[in-house]
């Protein structure tokens, strides 16, 4: 079950099989391998072969598109209508949504088959993907160790042939630090490029949507139904979405690529660091220039991120109060019982934490001190980026500092889980288009390289992805599936 779309697109052409087949295909697949690795919450067996079945009505009509009949996973923070929509959380065990996201009503229009909801961090607050109702789920590469988080559930079905491919997103790395982790590519967009209508919010300022996939090129064949604007999100932006896939063959001799020496310093392994300079000289073989720049406010990402996210989560969360949706506590005795337990209930202890501090930064007398000044530094961490882009087309660098970790090594100390984001978190302070792709392997586990695009360069970037990919066989390696 290693198929990429763009296979699946020929062969539903070429009627090698039908939708109805490949869709039975990766359901004995997950009913094989979900049960170890996890990655699903929800599967939508019957609907799937419904759909499936119309899809193969649609191509045998002549009218197919482009993710006609091709199976998919949706992370569980995108709203699906009628199915249950649970964002990691036991707050939302019971909420089957009423609507669907404007992605998910994309990818419908275009008669693609959802296989099912995947597992995640709650809230998708997490970066190892420990923090879910549902459990762990297992890195399949080594069941012993995390897929990365927040979309680990994502990441984790793609590597391990459970779906050709998946929507996650990546509010300071949920896309990218689990792609890395698990093998796979991913992409988070320009903010404002995909729409968050219907994505259960966690920090609104950087969360954004985007597909994981084995290569570049089915992620632009994803991104192209998911991105451009949409009128009931206020942040998406006017503006026309080109074609990324017919970008996809340009040469990128002369590129200019950015090597911002803060992220190749103290923090980063050494295992991971010598496969990121091996793609960096595949990238000079292939007539890149590579620059050497700096990106000073670097270190201040993880601080600044976790005042911004965590201050938009306090006040994104409020809403589940036991009142309107999601888990409402046994016979309250009154209006503030049933809030202080249906919250105390509803959620777990990552995202406690985080209210508990999102509330006391946005508190009066801490305002100033902290969510204003954490603004302030938000300011100069994208300027860092406005000069680095005068310089380069494209920034490269390691996506995590180190491959996945052991599952339970770092659930003690969230500061060090908060660290494993210090490469991707600033290009969401930013609002910056970013990748992950397969690079190499250390001591046998997926290392992830990072691609950094200027605004709304998403195609360039996938281009830049795509060509590493044409002179390189990593992304195409799979575990193996016991
Ligand atoms: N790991 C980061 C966090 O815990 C980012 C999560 C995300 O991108 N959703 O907040």
């Amino acid at each position: 079950m290693n198929k990429t779309i763009s296979q699946i697109q020929q062969g539903l052409a070429k009627k090698e099989f039908s939708s109805v087949e490949i869709t039975q295909d990766y359901l004995t697949a997950i009913k094989q391998h979900n049960p170890a690795i996890n990655c699903y919450i929800s599967v939508t067996e019957d609907l799937a072969l419904q759909q499936a079945k119309a899809a193969d009505q649609r191509i045998a009509s002549g009218n197919a598109q482009a993710l006609t009949g091709v199976p998919l996973a949706h992370k569980d923070v995108f709203c699906t209508d009628g199915v249950k929509t649970s964002c990691g959380s036991k707050m939302l065990d019971n909420f089957v949504a009423p609507y669907d996201a404007t992605i998910i009503e994309n990818f419908k229009a275009e008669d693609s088959v959802m296989l099912g909801k995947t597992n995640m961090d709650e809230f998708a607050m997490g970066s190892s993907n420990e923090n879910s109702y549902y459990g762990i789920v297992a890195n399949p590469w080594d069941n012993e160790r995390v897929p990365g988080g927040s979309s680990g559930g994502s990441a984790a079905a793609v590597a391990a042939g459970l779906a050709p491919a998946a929507t996650g997103t990546d509010t300071g790395g949920s896309i990218r630090q689990p792609a890395a982790l698990c093998g796979v590519t991913g992409i988070k967009p320009t903010y404002g490029r995909v729409s968050r209508y219907g994505m259960i919010a966690f920090g609104s300022s950087l969360d954004q949507g985007g597909p994981f996939a084995r290569t570049a090129e089915d992620c632009a064949i994803l991104l192209q139904t998911m991105a451009g604007f949409d009128q009931r999100d206020s942040t998406s932006i006017v503006q026309p979405v080109p074609d990324y896939s017919t970008s996809l063959g340009n040469n990128i001799k002369g590129l200019k690529i950015g090597l911002p020496k803060e992220y190749f310093a103290e923090g980063l392994d050494a295992g991971v660091a010598s496969v990121i300079e091996s793609a960096i000289d595949e990238y000079r073989k292939l007539g890149a220039e590579i620059i050497e720049i700096s990106l000073p406010n670097t270190k201040f990402s993880i601080p600044v991120y976790y005042v911004v996210a965590l201050a938009e989560c306090s006040s994104n969360l409020s809403r589940f109060d036991g009142v309107r949706f999601g888990h409402r506590c046994d016979s309250p005795v009154d209006l503030e019982d049933l809030y202080k337990r249906s919250r105390a209930e509803g959620f777990g202890e990552e995202v406690k934490r985080r209210i508990m501090l999102g509330t006391y930064a946005l508190s009066a007398g801490y305002y100033d001190a902290y969510y204003l000044k954490a603004q302030q530094i938000r300011r100069l961490i994208k300027q860092d980026f406005e000069q680095a882009f005068k310089k380069v087309d494209v920034i490269a660098g390691p996506t995590t500092p180190e491959v996945a970790f052991k599952l339970g090594d770092k659930t003690d100390d969230p500061v060090s889980m908060y660290l494993q984001d210090i490469y991707t978190i600033s290009l969401n302070l930013a609002g910056l288009p970013g990748m992950s792709i397969p690079a190499g392997f250390s001591q046998g586990l997926p290392v992830g390289l990072q691609l950094i695009g200027n605004y709304f360069d998403e195609a360039r970037l996938l281009n830049t992805a795509h060509q590493f990919q044409l002179s390189s066989d990593w992304h195409i390696q799979t575990p193996e599936m016991k």
